[in-house]
């Protein structure tokens, strides 16, 4: 199989990522063929913007989810146009946590945009409504293959895969995952509906666990909801909305390991507290700098912090809007939703039930029923763990290497070409979004995501 005359390139993924890259694309004016390779209909709303629930609410204010570095305000200039947004105060808007299914709406514009321009540019762009099964790579050539055996070569070829499913944690028996009351995908409106008993477990208790109780709560679920996470820790809310706190930014300048930063930043929050203020500011401030900070880590210090504070951080930095922490609290008050600290031993499938095994703090073993089990543990990341996945092929065979805490692809990301096992970066193969938290770290949320697509893109036209 010979590559065509025309220049064609292959995005893998048709999640915001795989979307803005595209757009970025035809912004540029390429002279190349798109093709955008994803099962899901829904271009650009990927699992996150495209919610079973009207409920379910962005985690990051309007102002700060424009899909164009570029244009911060296109998000909320578009919400103040649509009929039921525009009578609102602009500043409210900025604000405000809107329903994730808005967005999706707003991505859905943008695609549509996009499109159009591709047209009055003769640039195609093709759909392939199709899960990618197998990459393969040689000569600087990608060649894909898809689950209906559509075979092709491309000049360049995107990644664009952003998160897997949550893995399934390691328990006594195993087979217990091929259970009925088992459900992997929380996102799938079927994990919350049609339940008969009168208590659910949910492996987890971040924010998908909270999107989860919201479900459930919506489906009319009356029972008991228990959240089983190692620490247990409280989901927090987002309590000092627009706040910028400037000190730390100032503080961190020449600093590069992970020790005088914990006690820079612990500082900082003990300065806070005595203002009766929490550490949520001070964590606002520190995220624009983790990308640099992670890149200066040794490996050594990263082990260090998957360890000690990347619960931690998770907490401070997942949060959610104030009234659905408040319904979060009221549930745990009355006691229709229970956060347990422990570890899952095992699961055991019992007379239409399920027999939840688990260790707490202290180790002790005990046991309770459930009719059913949701994992919210959060995306899987270890290739060799996704079952038939072309990512793992891909690195069996040696065109990608993950990092070694296997959070994501080694990429070069001053290009963002994928290094192959020699860790050489190569021409024409490139991933963003997701598979670059081995690398930076926080590499998913639409304020980082927006940027990459758009310097990918350039970096894509120009090479071509
Ligand atoms: C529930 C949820 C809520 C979120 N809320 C926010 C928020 O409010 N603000 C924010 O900034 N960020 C949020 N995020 C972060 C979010 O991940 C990013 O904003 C963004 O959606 C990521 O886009 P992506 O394209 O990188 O990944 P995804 O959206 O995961 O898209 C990846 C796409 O790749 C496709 N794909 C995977 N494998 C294959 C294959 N083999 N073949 C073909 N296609 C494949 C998938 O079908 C999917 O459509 C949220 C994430 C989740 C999960």
């Amino acid at each position: 199989m010979d590559l065509p005359k025309q220049k064609r390139i292959a995005i893998i993924g048709a999640g915001f990522s795989g979307m803005m890259t595209a757009i970025h694309l035809v912004k540029n004016n390429i002279k190349a063929e798109i093709y955008l390779f994803d099962s899901n209909p829904q271009i650009g709303r990927g699992v996150a913007y495209a919610p079973y629930s009207k409920k379910q609410l962005l985690n990051v204010v309007a102002g700060k989810m424009s899909a164009f570095p570029e244009h911060p305000n296109h998000f909320v200039d578009w919400v103040l146009k649509q009929p039921s947004h525009k009578a609102l105060d602009r500043n409210m808007i900025v604000n405000a946590f809107l329903p994730r299914d808005l967005y999706g709406q707003y991505l859905e514009k943008v695609w549509e945009a996009a499109n159009q321009e591709a047209v009055y540019s003769g640039i195609k762009i093709q759909i392939v409504q199709e899960k990618v099964i197998q990459l393969d790579y040689n000569n600087d050539t990608s060649s894909i293959l898809t689950a209906s055996g559509l075979d092709m070569l491309f000049d360049a070829c995107v990644i664009a895969t952003g998160n897997q499913l949550p893995g399934n944690p390691n328990i006594d028996d195993a087979s217990f995952y091929n259970s009925k009351y088992y459900f992997q995908n929380p996102w799938d409106l079927k994990a919350v509906k049609g339940i008969s008993g009168n208590a659910v477990l949910i492996l987890g208790n971040g924010l998908t666990m909270v999107d989860t109780v919201i479900g459930l709560q919506e489906q009319g679920f009356s029972g008991k909801i228990i959240s089983l996470s190692p620490n247990g820790f409280n989901i927090l809310p987002h309590r000092h909305n627009g706040m910028v706190y400037e000190q730390l930014s100032k503080e961190l300048t020449g600093l590069d390991n992970l020790k005088d930063l914990v006690t820079l930043v612990y500082s900082h929050v003990r300065l806070v507290r005595t203002f009766g203020l929490t550490a949520e500011p001070i964590i606002d401030a520190l995220r624009p700098h983790v990308q640099r900070f992670w890149q200066q880590f040794s490996i050594e210090e990263k082990k260090i912090f998957m360890k000690k504070y990347r619960h931690l951080w998770g907490v401070a930095r997942h949060r959610i809007p104030m009234h659905i922490h408040d319904k979060i609290q009221r549930l745990q008050i009355e006691g229709r939703l229970q956060i347990l600290a422990g570890k899952i031993q095992n699961l055991k499938e019992k007379e239409n039930s399920v027999e939840v095994f688990y260790t707490n703090k202290e180790d002790l073993l005990s046991s309770f029923k459930v009719s059913r089990v949701i994992n919210c543990t959060g995306p899987e990341s270890d290739f060799d763990k996704l079952h038939q996945h072309f990512l793992k092929g891909a690195k069996e065979k040696g065109i990608l290497v993950q990092d070694e805490l296997k959070l994501g692809i080694q990429t070069n990301v001053a290009d963002y070409r994928i290094r192959n096992e020699k860790g050489k970066p190569q021409a024409g193969l490139y991933t963003l979004g997701a598979n670059l938290r081995g690398e930076l770290w926080e590499s998913t949320a639409v304020n980082e995501i927006r940027q990459q697509s758009k310097d990918l893109a350039l970096i894509i036209s120009n090479s071509l």
